[in-house]
């Protein structure tokens, strides 16, 4: 009887992540250098080797990726699944006239399509206006009800009163972030740690009005206090400045990474390289701002693209961890690589972009099971068609994506 039963067992289909995998690309980019001929093993939810001909155990998997090269999954370093592109709906709209049931119907095939184009973690800095949303869109893809990538999140985001938009002359309208200030700005830092923020994402600048600059908002003791609070419980904090006042306040606050920064001056770059504070530099979403204002992509960009390139150049120039995220929801999820071909435009090495969209942004958030591919880590995984290193372009041609062991697509 024990026997029937096992061969029972024996004949039953397992599922994929049952059995060692061997994934057979033409090269592998480890997450800092490239190695062609590699092949990488997958038993479980994590990757147990890597290398040339690697020893695999009897009844092992072969998923053969001609052509191909395997990196860590992409880690998206600035995201905001619960929007979507602003040349269809603006921003304002979408905070003011959509209900949040309709938001996370939609975030949900956001999320999808993010973990399709090979983004297997996400940092999501803010529900801009859906509330905690982003908590229970979280939990339901770590239970596995919708598939999506891993994601850290925000929640709210915290603004200085009256800084932030929408913005109505009449009366008091909803807002895309919490406002607090002042003491009450520590309390607001705790409420959000307390309702799921794994990150504290808060707005060193913003336009006061319409048509105005950014100017900053909090003060250096109010930067300080709430970085404080967050650190104290074990999250880091994400700075909204593109001005260097407020740039260098939040890095002289002990902040991890500044969003942006698109007035950082050398002077600003330097300090952030001297406190090892991170940059964000969200190229890809400035792009799209300045295609929906009718730039049709070709070169010389606008002046405010290229104001930002340069702003990124001064960074790169000074030596300051560079993180690869787009705020893509300003335009559309899962085209999330446009961050890295802007990058590019802007003069960082092809190397240089493949590192920060996968050991980089997993050393700048701490994610020390993944962003790599080594033994031990999570079996977060993309495939291309092509060599990124060559054209990076490629990382656009996604073939193949795995996420904890689970192959999720096969092209
Ligand atoms: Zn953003």
């Amino acid at each position: 009887m024990r026997a029937l039963i096992a061969s029972l067992i024996a004949l039953a289909p397992l599922p994929a992540s049952a059995t060692p995998m061997l994934l057979q690309p033409d090269r592998v980019w480890d997450g800092e250098a490239m190695h062609s001929g590699w092949q990488v093993l997958v038993d479980g939810t994590r990757i147990v080797a890597a290398g040339p001909q690697l020893p695999v155990p009897a009844g092992t998997q072969r998923i053969a990726l001609p052509g191909q090269t395997l990196l860590p999954g992409f880690i998206e370093g600035h995201s905001h699944l619960l929007l979507h592109p602003y040349d269809k709906t603006p921003w304002d709209d979408q905070v003011l006239k959509e209900s949040q049931a309709y938001r996370v119907a939609r975030a949900v095939v956001h999320a999808r399509a993010t973990l399709m184009a090979g983004f297997t973690t996400v940092r999501d800095l803010g529900s801009e206006g859906a509330g905690t949303a982003d908590v229970g869109l979280k939990r339901a893809i770590d239970e596995g009800h919708v598939p999506g990538p891993r994601m850290i999140i925000a929640t709210r985001a915290l603004v200085a009163p009256g800084s932030y938009a929408p913005k109505n002359d009449a009366w008091a309208v909803p807002q895309g972030a919490e406002e607090a200030d002042g003491p009450d700005l520590v309390s607001a830092v705790r409420r959000q740690i307390g309702a799921g923020a794994d990150v504290v994402k808060l707005y060193g600048d913003y336009r006061w009005r319409p048509g105005e600059g950014s100017r900053p908002t909090y003060g250096q003791a109010e930067i300080a206090a709430a970085v404080a609070a967050a650190h104290d419980a074990g999250r880091p904090v994400a700075v909204h400045a593109n001005t260097a006042e407020a740039m260098r306040r939040a890095s002289a606050a002990g902040a991890d990474v500044i969003e942006h920064g698109g007035e950082g001056d050398a002077a600003t770059f330097a300090l952030m390289a001297k406190n090892r504070t991170g940059l964000c530099p969200t190229l890809a979403a400035g792009e799209a701002i300045a295609r929906y204002r009718g730039w049709n992509g070709q070169e010389p960009a606008p002046a405010d693209v290229q104001a930002d390139r340069a702003a990124f150049r001064l960074a790169m120039q000074a030596g300051v961890p560079i993180c690869m995220g787009g705020d893509v929801g300003v335009f559309a999820h899962g085209e999330n690589a446009r961050e890295m071909l802007a990058m590019a435009s802007a003069g960082m090495s092809a190397a240089g972009v493949l590192t920060a969209a996968t050991a980089g942004n997993a050393r700048m958030f701490a994610l020390a099971d993944r962003g790599r591919i080594a033994p031990g880590l999570l079996a977060d995984l993309v495939a291309v068609a092509g060599d990124p290193l060559a054209d990076l372009a490629a990382v656009m041609r996604v073939r193949f994506v795995m996420k904890g062991g689970e192959t999720v697509r096969r092209d």
